[in-house]
């Protein structure tokens, strides 16, 4: 079992368990924050940095599943196509782990905004009413 799978299923335990510690321990978890804010907030920035580089090299080897374009990776969007969705892409860079993203990025097309905008339009619209590309 990984460590997700066993966090999946004992997450109502685990969670009841980190709840009663935080409350039998509030003051110390208070002073050991106030201690270290300046490591802490750190140590989250680097962390995140460290994921969106993560997502960025992923769009930039993909590239838009339609026209190939991935000369600004940052604004290649996720198109979820395969599974339900989770959760989404840029939500999760602050508090997921790599691989937890990863798989839901396997779960998607990644698209440049045209085609992805393209696409949802003309899943609205009837074709007949889209100017057609020459
Ligand atoms: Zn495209």
């Amino acid at each position: 079992m990984t460590k997700e799978e066993y966090y999946q299923k004992n997450k109502d335990k685990i969670i009841l368990y980190q709840k009663s510690y935080r409350q039998e321990h509030f003051e110390k978890i208070k002073a050991y924050l106030e201690k270290n804010k300046q490591k802490i907030k750190e140590r989250k920035k680097s962390y995140y940095q460290e994921r969106a580089q993560f997502v960025l090299d992923y769009k930039r080897d993909k590239g838009c599943s339609k026209c190939g374009w991935n000369k600004h990776p940052e604004i290649l969007q996720f198109h979820h196509t395969k599974g339900d969705k989770s959760f989404s892409v840029g939500s999760a860079i602050g508090n997921k782990k790599n691989e937890v993203i990863k798989a839901e990025m396997d779960k998607c097309i990644l698209l440049c905004p045209n085609c992805h905008f393209l696409l949802h339009l003309r899943k609205t619209k009837t074709p007949n009413k889209l100017t057609q590309p020459n």
